[in-house]
């Protein structure tokens, strides 16, 4: 296993829509697992193959304390929505960045698991959180999206100007 390199925001590859993953092979496993180092060494609850530059749908979560909650979900899609919920987030790819949106309650989820078995599950609370954040990524969608266009660009300086201090 490897650590990957994350995309950091304005990143425009961060912007690209991943396809579907049609083939659960060795590499797949690999990915998963260099993706689940590279959470859990930034210290991240999720991490989606499109913030280290691998455009298929796949992301990998893990909201516990203590690490036990390992969860790949591979082609995720939410089915169903229900109620709305205030949510503070960031994102390991806009470091520094924490801003409060609105995301649904509860979600009915599909997805397959790292070796391709189908499962349907019904999330709430951080999980659900976790989910629709990751899926937005595979859609080229980042959660400071949501805010309004006055504050995006606010962000956008800041991250630009950070990135600027980090060349020189
Ligand atoms: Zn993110």
């Amino acid at each position: 296993m490897s650590l990957r390199d994350i995309l950091i925001y304005p990143d425009e590859r961060l912007r690209e829509i991943a396809r579907p993953v049609d083939a659960f092979e060795p590499e797949l496993s690999e990915l998963v697992g260099d993706m689940f180092e590279t959470m859990y060494q930034e210290r991240g609850i999720g991490l989606a193959a499109t913030q280290i530059d691998q455009h298929r749908r796949l992301f990998v979560a893990d909201v516990s304390e203590d690490r036990s909650g390992a969860r790949a979900f591979v082609n995720p899609e939410i089915v169903e929505r229900a109620g709305s919920v205030e949510s503070e987030e960031g994102c390991l790819s806009i470091p520094g960045v924490n801003e409060t949106i609105v995301r649904a309650e509860r979600i009915l989820v599909r997805a397959r698991d790292e070796k391709g078995k189908a499962f349907e599950q019904e999330l709430d609370g951080l999980l659900a959180i976790c989910f629709q954040h990751e899926l937005d990524h595979l859609d080229g969608r980042l959660f400071i999206d949501y805010l309004s266009p006055l504050k995006q660009q606010r962000i956008r300086k800041k991250m630009e100007k950070a990135l600027r201090r980090e060349r020189v």
